[in-house]
């Protein structure tokens, strides 16, 4: 009987073992951690990294105290999706320079902030496929000489932009002679354009139009002159997160949920190409 009590012991220390190694996931470093799809199962909750500075993809709106914008509606739609009905999406600021480190420290399970997927960032993260193509462009006061960025080509020439983007790398390369002042989130960008701080704010087309909107004596000028397809990063060694992420942006296309939304908030944006951000 002893015996047979011992073998139960061992058997049930096994199984334990078993339920508790499933329930982590190997990260890259080696080190243990928890199952991200698990616990969001568990908790009926998925946690997004989002922008609260960007209209047109994630801004505060300060009457009602929530984020409001593309991503926040996509984000919604996906943790139906991937939770069921009952599942509720969990809204965390981030900014351009906060996000990566907040999703490696665990505060929020996955980031959904116009983030492009670049091979740099690939090392250290996870990315979906794109779920929207932008494009980095300039945005200028109407009526000035800058009508492309070559023009911002010369010494004196200040072009405004945010800490953490890759707009800030990428336009060195199009404008080398100009300087580069990096704010920390779009809102005070917009507000150093506006005092005369630099000649251009440069970022992605989509985030520029968002300003124009609520400033019409701003533009984008000249067109796209990068590639920026926006990935939803979530931490390495969560597959089953990831997988997840991927078939419910083909169920939010599928279903035409995903035009809609295209149409929501882009709809009415001059200059805005919306046939070619639909999704079959
Ligand atoms: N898509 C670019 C990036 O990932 C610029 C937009 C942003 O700052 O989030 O850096």
């Amino acid at each position: 009987m002893k015996k047979f009590l011992s073998k139960l012991g061992i058997l049930f220390a096994l199984i334990l073992m078993v339920v508790g190694l499933s329930a982590c996931a190997k990260s890259s470093s080696g080190s243990s951690k928890p199952d991200v799809l698990a616990e969001d199962k568990k908790s009926e909750t998925i946690t997004w990294g989002v922008k609260a500075d960007t209209k047109l993809f994630g801004l505060m709106d300060v009457k009602t105290n929530r984020i409001q914008g593309f991503e926040i509606d996509l984000a919604k739609a996906m943790t139906k999706q991937i939770l069921g009905p009952k599942g509720k999406a969990r809204f965390i600021q981030v900014t351009s320079q906060t996000r990566m480190p907040l999703l490696r420290n665990g505060n929020i399970d996955a980031i959904m902030a116009t983030m492009t997927i670049t091979p740099q960032r690939a090392e250290q993260v996870d990315f979906s496929r794109s779920y929207f193509d932008a494009g980095q462009a300039i945005l200028v006061k109407n009526g000035s000489k800058i009508k492309n960025v070559h023009d911002l080509n010369y010494s004196g020439a200040v072009v405004l932009g945010v800490v953490g983007s890759n707009s800030v790398q990428n336009i060195k390369k199009f404008a080398p002679k100009a300087k580069v002042l990096q704010l920390t989130d779009y809102s005070q960008a917009f507000t150093a354009l506006r005092s005369g701080q630099g000649q251009a704010l440069t970022t992605d087309n989509g985030i520029l139009y968002g300003m124009s909107v609520e400033n019409p004596n701003y533009s984008v000028v000249g067109g796209t002159f990068t590639k920026e397809p926006y990935g939803i990063a979530v931490d390495k060694g969560q597959k089953p997160f990831l997988n997840a992420i991927n078939s419910a942006l083909t169920e939010v296309e599928k279903s035409g949920q995903y035009n809609k939304l295209i149409y929501k908030w882009f709809g009415n944006v001059k200059g805005f190409n919306l046939k070619g951000a639909y999704r079959q």
